[in-house]
């Protein structure tokens, strides 16, 4: 489990804990539909965590990572789980992510391929004052 992680769950869990024992209250348990909640949490990993300490680092997640309705979800028949249709928000969330690594990748390849003509310019520049001398 990672700090960043365990960070952003404790204000999270100090709330609930307050709601709870407030008297009379109801504890305001967000819906799995809500829009606040991280869908890519309930259906697999959510991407802001999958790229923590590397890299690609992204940052804490914006939405909650409620592990209640992570268990809800995962107990919810197929026909329920086809309705709420989160896969898609979760396959689209991590495709952006798999576009963005590409992008990095391709332009990290150009300079690759840049490279050889650098040192080809690097070496012309070099050699032109003997070629200069020997003509
Ligand atoms: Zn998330």
């Amino acid at each position: 489990m990672c700090v960043a992680y365990t960070v952003f769950r404790l204000p999270e869990q100090l709330m609930g804990e307050q709601l709870m024992s407030g008297p009379g209250s109801r504890a305001p348990q967000l819906s799995i539909t809500d829009p606040k909640v991280c869908r890519s949490y309930l259906v697999g990993t959510c991407p802001h965590d999958l790229f923590t300490n590397t890299k690609q680092d992204i940052g804490l997640c914006p939405k909650v990572h409620s592990e209640p309705l992570k268990i809800e979800y995962e107990a919810a028949d197929a026909e329920q789980k086809r309705k709420w249709a989160f896969e898609y928000d979760y396959l689209r969330d991590m495709q952006k992510y798999i576009d963005e690594c590409n992008r990095r990748i391709d332009s990290a390849q150009r300079r690759l391929e840049k490279t050889p003509d650098e040192i080809r310019q690097t070496n012309a520049l070099v050699r032109h004052p003997t070629c200069t001398f020997s003509q």
